[in-house]
């Protein structure tokens, strides 16, 4: 048996009629940079969300960078990012130039740890950016208990998370902004790279807006000096038609991670955990020993894996030199035995069975 790690093409073959349709609807107008089309997703996925202000842009790595921007936030100051994520998270704040300061994540979660974020603060920490990784809400009340207490900004990066809540709301809605990526690959995903920051702060969404188009809110009016990082006119329509599903293919991946949960559960391995926020399975990561051997191993029998993130942060070669590895045991070990199985909504369940067969096969041994 085959089974690929992700399926782009059955989701874009179930919903053809309405991608080609407005696809074809953004060729015929030849409006192909801004215009309604962007603004009414913006609108859609802010209502989505609960929250104000959308403001679409390139990628996920620019909304960091352009929230970090407009945030003044730049050389001298230090920004406390989770020593485990993929490298956006921390490279946006260096893109500024400011310094990120990493903080271990908490076992078994593997979001930011928010009493190693105490103690990474300094009188030069600006912002605290969690990160909701694989899909798995951040602390959140606890990291806006510090970040207040300490008067630090706070930046949620949900590009793993759309529509993943913290007990009952809402990532996104917590911090004074937050940044999306719209990555094929992503739970929303373009056909194409595309990212937004929404925020519920109006001021700081106009000063987002202005940064992301060349400092100007209107032709000519350069206010500042910015950049370019815009939607495409072509992703906002296809982002349009795909966000009337992404609650139908969440509730598909959480029903698939449940049931790799339940078919994996005699494993003696550390499975995702299901508490009470709502995990919305970007990526469904077992900690496994042997993890590379395991690996291989799957991959003779068909079955695809990945590996999110083989490095904590802290160990890579632009950080490594001013780091201290004893700083990040979980990350470290995460890095270790982490092992994404395959998950997608579309996923049939005889190859989840098929995929657990195999793991346990391996432990019978
Ligand atoms: C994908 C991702 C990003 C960056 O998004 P791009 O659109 O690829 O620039 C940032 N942070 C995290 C956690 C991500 O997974």
């Amino acid at each position: 048996m085959i089974v690929p790690f992700v399926d782009l093409k059955s989701q874009y073959h179930s919903i053809k009629q309405e991608i080609d349709k407005a696809i074809q609807d953004v060729l015929e107008n030849t409006s192909f940079i801004g215009g309604p089309i962007v603004r009414e997703f913006e609108q859609s996925f802010s209502g989505y969300l609960g929250v104000q202000h959308c403001v679409s842009c390139a990628n996920g790595t620019d909304a960091i960078e352009i929230v970090l921007q407009s945030l003044d936030i730049g050389v001298g100051d230090e920004v406390i990012v989770p020593a485990m994520s993929w490298i956006s998270t921390a490279e946006a704040v260096n893109t500024v130039g400011a310094t990120p300061v990493f903080a271990d994540v908490l076992p078994e979660k593997f979001t930011i740890d928010p009493v190693k974020i105490r103690s990474k603060i300094t009188d030069r920490t600006k912002a605290i950016i969690p990160v909701h990784l694989y899909g798995k809400a951040a602390e959140m009340s606890e990291i806006m208990a510090v970040a207040n207490e300490f008067d630090l900004k706070v930046i949620e990066d949900c590009a793993q998370a759309h529509g993943a809540e913290f007990r009952g709301q809402k990532i996104s809605t917590f911090g004074d902004a937050a940044t999306f990526s719209f990555y094929p690959g992503k739970n929303l995903g373009a056909y194409g790279d595309a990212g937004c920051i929404v925020s519920n702060n109006g001021d700081l969404a106009e000063k987002c807006r202005m940064i992301a188009n060349h400092g100007q809110l209107s032709k000519h009016n350069h206010q500042m000096t910015g950049r370019n990082s815009r939607l495409d006119t072509l992703q906002a329509a296809i982002l349009q038609v795909k966000l009337k599903y992404i609650d139908e293919w969440t509730a598909q991946r959480i029903e698939k991670a449940k049931y790799y949960n339940e078919c994996l559960r005699e494993l003696n391995i550390t499975l995702p955990v299901m508490d009470d926020s709502k995990h919305v399975f970007h990526l469904y990561v077992i900690n496994i020993e042997d993890r590379d051997e395991v690996k291989t191993e799957l991959q003779k029998r068909g079955v695809a894996t990945q590996i999110h993130y083989p490095n904590a942060l802290p160990l890579l070669p632009p950080y490594i030199a001013n780091e201290n590895i004893a700083d990040y045991p979980i990350a470290i070990a995460l890095a270790q035995n982490g092992l994404s199985l395959p998950l997608f909504p579309e996923l049939k369940k005889s190859k989840i069975e098929y995929v657990a067969e195999q793991l346990l096969s391996f432990e019978k041994k």
